[in-house]
């Protein structure tokens, strides 16, 4: 059985689900409420792959929300317990969804095994980060060309591209799909300065320098609040990428020849027929879901129960060839621009 750990993407939007799902106390409650509330398993869900094998598993809702993020103690403690359902639930393989696998690093619950009368089983958990890249790296060669960007001349700016997710992506674009040249951007320089020398390139640049400068944009930065982008100071064509969480670049970056593109997000072949991912603001919320929800499906599928993604700055490229080719083989796809206007002209770079 494989399983999903999630998050509503505001407290506001989290009271609203509860409403919805009948969880009227929740639904009334206040942040206090919210912060001492267990997690919930919500939904349970079953997909058959177009290779005809079918799979079970479950949605747990961590009670957690944004605003709770500066509360060290409250985010900890509720990416424990979820972690804990999903395993007393005897999930075998259950992907940290939304901030929770980046609150599990960055509050290094390594080091919280033990959570009551339960020792946390790591393999049991995948970050989903691998086949998130490797998501985000095909939307890039996809969606780019179809704009008349000729990958093998364009500059590609990956910001956040210290991260897990971010690392990975840089590796590929690099390596894989040989992007004329990579602008890095993170807060911190030792972590940039190594990630160049690991890369063999890469220009390290400030985050309106490589706007400027950039034909793609991949967002893959960990922002809880929202940056500022003048529209104006992109290149053009631009297409964006907007892999963090919450989605929320389609309102920043609008303008002739600006693409924004949900990044990270995959397509199923069949409706699925559950609810969740109708708070998640999708499109097509009974086919499309985050990737790292998909790679729980995928390990499911493949009989992989092991904690795949896990750590940080692991993602090797042959672990995103196995898990892109397991991704296209059941039956999942990643979304792509509606219907871009063909631009005839290449790059300027
Ligand atoms: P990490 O914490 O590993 O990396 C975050 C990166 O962002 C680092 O490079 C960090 O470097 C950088 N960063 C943070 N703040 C800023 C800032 N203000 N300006 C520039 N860079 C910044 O995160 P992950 O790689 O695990 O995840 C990245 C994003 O992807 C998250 O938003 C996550 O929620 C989302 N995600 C999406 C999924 C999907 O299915 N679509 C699945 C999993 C994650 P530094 O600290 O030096 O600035």
């Amino acid at each position: 059985m494989f399983g999903l750990i999630g998050h509503s993407t505001s407290f506001e939007s989290a009271r609203q689900l509860a409403r919805s799902l009948g969880f009227e106390d929740y639904a009334e409650g206040d942040l206090a409420m919210w912060c001492s509330a267990p997690p919930q398993l919500v939904e349970r869900i079953s997909l058959t792959s177009p290779t005809g094998k079918r799979i079970e598993g479950a949605y747990i809702d961590s009670v957690f929300v944004p605003e709770m993020l500066s509360r060290f103690k409250t985010a900890k403690r509720k990416v424990l317990n979820a972690m804990e359902l999903a395993q007393k639930n005897g999930i075998d393989i259950t992907a940290l969804g939304g901030f929770t696998s980046i609150i599990f690093e960055d509050f290094k619950l390594l080091r919280e095994q033990q959570v009551r009368a339960t020792t946390l089983e790591w393999q049991r958990f995948t970050t989903g980060n691998t086949h998130t890249a490797w998501v985000i790296c095909r939307q890039v060669e996809e969606n780019a060309p179809r704009l008349g960007v000729d990958l093998r001349r364009a500059r590609v700016a990956v910001v956040g591209a210290t991260g897990d997710i971010g690392s990975a992506v840089c590796r590929w674009l690099s390596q894989r799909t040989g992007v004329a040249e990579l602008l890095l951007v993170a807060r911190r320089p030792q972590p940039l300065t190594d990630l160049q020398a690991d890369l063999g390139g890469g220009r390290i640049l400030s985050l309106e320098e490589a706007l400027e400068e950039a034909d793609v944009v991949v967002w893959v930065a960990s922002l809880a609040q929202a940056s500022t982008i003048d529209p104006q100071r992109l290149h053009r064509p631009c297409l964006m990428i907007d892999g963090g969480y919450p989605k929320n670049l389609d309102t920043r970056a609008a303008g002739e020849g600006i693409h924004v593109l949900k990044g990270g997000i995959v397509e199923f072949a069949s409706d699925i027929g559950w609810q969740m991912m109708e708070a998640a603001e999708m499109a097509n919320p009974q086919r499309q879901m985050f990737a790292c929800f998909a790679e729980a499906m995928l390990l499911e599928f493949e009989g992989l129960h092991t904690n795949f993604s896990w750590g940080r700055n692991n993602i090797t490229l042959e672990k995103m060839d196995l898990i892109g080719a397991a991704s296209l083989r059941h039956g999942f796809r990643a979304l792509g621009l509606e219907s871009p206007a063909p631009i005839p002209s290449l790059t300027s770079a």
